[in-house]
């Protein structure tokens, strides 16, 4: 197809993990919670439903002036919305990465508590969702974080006596139910369901880009990727770190080509809770060949492979890690999601500086962290004799065994103290630090617009965009200056797409749009899209509504 006949899609989504959806999902969603009370919301839903009007489509795209043979299948989310396309070079469904690495590793629980999700509509949804579908008995509780506060008068108590004053950051008892954790299979049905409701299966495309160009004249971006060039007004970068999960540089493996049983945790797709460790590795696992597997890395992840090895039958699995082993409910510190967020955020939104920022972000993560229950399960494989945990420590040296098929590991801890281990595979389960200047798909954008980096990440406007004339966003990890310390969770998503959508909207509004033929006047209808995205005055619904003849007091 000639580059002038592609269809210029209005928004394309590169990801389409959990930041990607919560952005299209957003720009589609009419009420969102942050802009209404929870009575609004209610009462703006029996309004809409109990007037029964048939929602009739606002055109939208210029695509009617295309032939339908001219277009490539399936981005068109509806005719009344904004035309998105979703580019994922892991799958052509949302959430394909996502899935694939809780089934391999055998996650059966989120980490992250029940508010944490991609659905603009409801904060509660997830929750709600449970009980709806009676799958409450799949909501782990989060032990020890409600109810601990101390009162005012025992706080000051405490001080006189001269002691520590406790953490204030424990949740009040009646926000109890937020903290529980969903199982993968209830969090994977209700990231379905919000796929569902607005439409947005059939817009992913299987596709790996490779470069972005944003063209000043025309307000256009061309995108490079794997199914063909594509055009968009606005592009939304949603591609958590933007790095392919590798083995560290100071890995001694780093320089080895195809190192023997050695690999980086998330290196490959497509694996499977069989295939995880690698085949060679498990085979022959009895008592006469006992086998031993090394995993590097302090975090969650690392733990859950050491239960996962432990029950395929590895006899022993050797955990380093370069500090203490932490333990966190969370990836941040609860004093950026419970009753202090918004003071927390407050400070780091007006932060002087940027540098001062990512500082915030780097002590509020502060590296890998188990939650209490994998702490629990690693107690237990220690007590067992299956793991034993090597803490600051590092792999200084590997050397491979051809008689016995086996690396030797060199690790030294603070001391300089050098151990030695057999082991017959190793798995990193390190993290990729984000870093703006290696993510390929930006090189040219980076060339030919640049912008102020800090600790690897881009300092983009407080939409996320990456400047005043580009309007290229980036969200998730990428976007942590503005996202803040949850940017690479879930929470970040919802954030990021809250930004996202109101600058979009701003933008759309400036772009040329027709109106799709229809026998009834486009004057008679409500925008409930331009409402969503806080282009359009919520009470307008209420004058339209008794324009039309609907009583709406009878609503109420
Ligand atoms: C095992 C595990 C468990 C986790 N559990 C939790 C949890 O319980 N709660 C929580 O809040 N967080 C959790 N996290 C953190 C989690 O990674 C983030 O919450 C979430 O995945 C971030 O979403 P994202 O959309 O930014 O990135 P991702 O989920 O990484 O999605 C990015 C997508 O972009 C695609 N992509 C990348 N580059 C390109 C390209 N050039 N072209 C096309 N597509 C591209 C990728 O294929 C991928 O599908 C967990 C992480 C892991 C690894």
């Amino acid at each position: 197809m000639l580059d002038e006949n592609l269809p210029i899609h209005d928004v394309l989504i590169i990801g389409a993990g959990p930041c990607g959806l919560a952005v299209a999902a957003r720009l589609c969603e009419p009420l969102p919670s942050a802009l209404f009370t929870e009575n609004e919301h209610q009462k703006f839903h029996l309004l809409r439903s109990s007037t029964q009007r048939r929602w009739k489509a606002t055109r939208t795209s210029r695509r009617s002036n295309i032939g339908t043979d001219q277009l490539l299948s399936g981005p068109c989310v509806s005719s009344d919305r904004l035309d998105i396309k979703v580019l994922d070079a892991d799958g052509d469904t949302w959430m394909n990465a996502w899935n694939e690495k809780f089934e391999s590793l055998n996650i059966s629980h989120l980490r992250s508590p029940m508010f944490f999700h991609p659905d603009p509509r409801d904060r509660d949804g997830l929750l709600a969702f449970a009980f709806m579908n009676k799958k409450e008995n799949e909501l782990k509780e989060i032990q020890g974080v409600v109810g601990k506060e101390l009162s005012k008068h025992h706080r000051k108590k405490k001080q006189k006596g001269g002691k520590r004053i406790q953490e204030t950051t424990y949740i009040d008892e009646r926000n109890r139910q937020d903290y529980f954790r969903p199982s993968q299979a209830l969090f994977r049905d209700y990231c379905q369901e919000i796929v569902q409701r607005y439409g947005l299966s059939d817009i992913v495309e299987k596709s790996q880009v490779m470069s972005i160009v944003y063209d000043n004249p025309t307000s256009v971006f061309t995108i490079e990727a794997s199914t063909g060039t594509k055009k968009a007004r606005t592009v939304v970068l949603a591609i958590g770190s933007g790095q392919t999960p590798c083995l560290p540089q100071d890995s001694p493996f780093h320089n080895i080509p195809n190192p023997q049983n050695v690999t980086h945790i998330f290196s490959h797709l497509n694996l499977d809770s069989s295939t995880i460790l690698a085949p060679s590795v498990l085979a022959s696992t009895s008592f006469d060949h006992p086998k031993i597997l090394a995993i590097i890395g302090g975090g969650l992840t690392s733990a859950q492979i050491a239960e996962l090895a432990s029950s395929q039958g590895l006899s022993k699995v050797h955990l380093i890690l370069r500090s203490p082993l932490k333990t966190k409910h969370f990836d941040v510190d609860l004093c950026w999601l419970a009753k202090y967020k918004n003071e927390s955020m407050s400070r780091f939104w007006k932060a002087d500086e940027d540098r001062e920022r990512w500082e915030m972000m780097r002590d509020a993560r502060g590296g890998g962290s188990v939650n209490p229950e994998y702490r629990e399960v690693l107690k237990t494989l220690v007590r067992e004799g299956r793991v034993k945990v090597w803490e600051w420590t590092k792999v200084k040296g590997a050397r491979w065994d051809d008689e016995q098929e086996r690396w030797r590991l060199e690790l030294t801890d603070t001391t300089e103290e050098v151990h030695q281990v057999d082991v017959d595979g190793v798995v990193y389960a390190t993290s990729e630090a984000a870093d703006i200047r290696t993510v390929n798909v930006v090189r040219s954008i980076l060339e030919e617009h640049p912008i102020e980096i800090v600790g690897g990440l881009p300092c983009l406007t407080n939409e996320l965009m990456w400047n005043e004339d580009i309007p290229l966003f980036v969200t998730g990890k990428l976007g942590g200056l503005r996202l803040g310390p949850a940017a690479p969770n879930l929470e970040g998503a919802r954030l990021g797409a809250e930004f996202i959508s109101s600058k979009i909207a701003i933008l759309s509004s400036g772009w040329q749009r027709g109106v799709k033929d229809s026998d009834e006047s486009p004057a008679e209808e409500f925008d409930m899209g331009r409402l969503g995205l806080g282009r359009s005055n919520q009470f307008e619904i209420l004058e339209y509504d008794s324009e039309e003849g609907g009583n709406v007091h009878s609503v109420f």
